[in-house]
C-alpha cells in the first residue's frame, strides 16, 4: 500500500514484525530489503542486529524467505485458518538456525528467545516477537490486505475482528468499485 502507508500500527513490538512484512511494497514494486546491507541495516535499525554484524547473499535470501512465509501466516489470521505447511517448514526451520530456546522471563513465563547469533539471531528475534504476540493474544490480529495486489501488512483494530484491508480509503474503496462495477455489468447484460 503505498498510497498512504496509514494502516493501523501494530501494538508494541509487534509493530516490528509488521514492518518486517512491510518491506516488500507488491503495490508500489519496491523492496526496502534489495541486498544484504540493506537486511543488515533494517535489522539494526529495529534493533534485532548488534552494530558491527554483517549480513551475506545467504542471510538475505533466508531472511525474504521468512518475510514471505509471515504473509502468508498473516493471511491466514483473516479467517483463524492454520498456517499453511510450507510456511511452518520455513519458520521452524529459521527457529533452529536462530537455535529458540523457551527462556523462563520474570513477568511473562517461558518465551522463545533465540541464541544464535549474527543474521540468525537478529530473524530468531523477530519471531520470538511472533511468539510474544501469540501468547499476548495480539497475533491474531495482525494481518495482512485481502486485495492480491496489495497483501500490505495491517493491525485490526476493529472490535469484530473482521477487518480485510490495509486500508478503507485505499484497498476498500478499491473492492467497493469493483463490486459496483461486477453489479452494474450483470445488470446491463
Ligand atoms: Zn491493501
Amino acid at each position: 500500500m503505498s498510497v498512504t502507508g496509514a494502516s493501523t500500527p501494530a501494538p508494541g513490538r509487534l509493530e516490528t514484525v509488521r514492518r518486517f512484512v512491510n518491506t516488500l511494497d507488491i503495490d508500489a514494486g519496491t523492496d526496502a530489503l534489495a541486498t544484504p546491507g540493506d537486511l543488515a541495516g533494517w535489522l539494526r535499525s529495529a534493533s534485532l542486529l548488534p552494530g558491527d554484524a554483517p549480513a551475506a547473499p545467504d542471510d538475505l535470501a533466508h531472511a525474504v524467505a521468512v518475510r514471505e512465509a509471515l504473509r502468508e501466516a498473516l493471511a491466514a489470521n483473516h479467517g483463524g485458518d492454520p498456517i499453511p505447511s510450507g510456511a511452518v517448514a520455513v519458520l521452524n526451520a529459521a527457529a533452529a538456525r536462530a537455535r529458540l530456546t523457551a527462556t523462563l522471563t520474570a513477568r511473562d513465563g517461558w518465551r522463545p528467545r533465540p541464541s544464535a547469533g549474527g543474521v540468525d539471531g537478529a530473524i530468531g528475534g523477530l519471531l520470538a516477537l511472533v511468539g510474544d504476540a501469540m501468547a499476548d493474544r495480539t497475533w491474531s490480529r495482525l494481518k495482512v490486505c485481502v486485495n492480491d495486489t496489495c497483501r500490505w501488512a495491517f493491525y485490526d483494530a476493529s472490535r469484530a475482528r473482521s477487518g480485510k484491508w490495509c486500508s478503507m480509503q485505499v484497498c476498500g474503496n478499491r473492492a467497493k468499485q469493483r463490486a459496483w462495477r461486477d453489479r452494474r455489468a450483470e445488470s446491463t447484460t
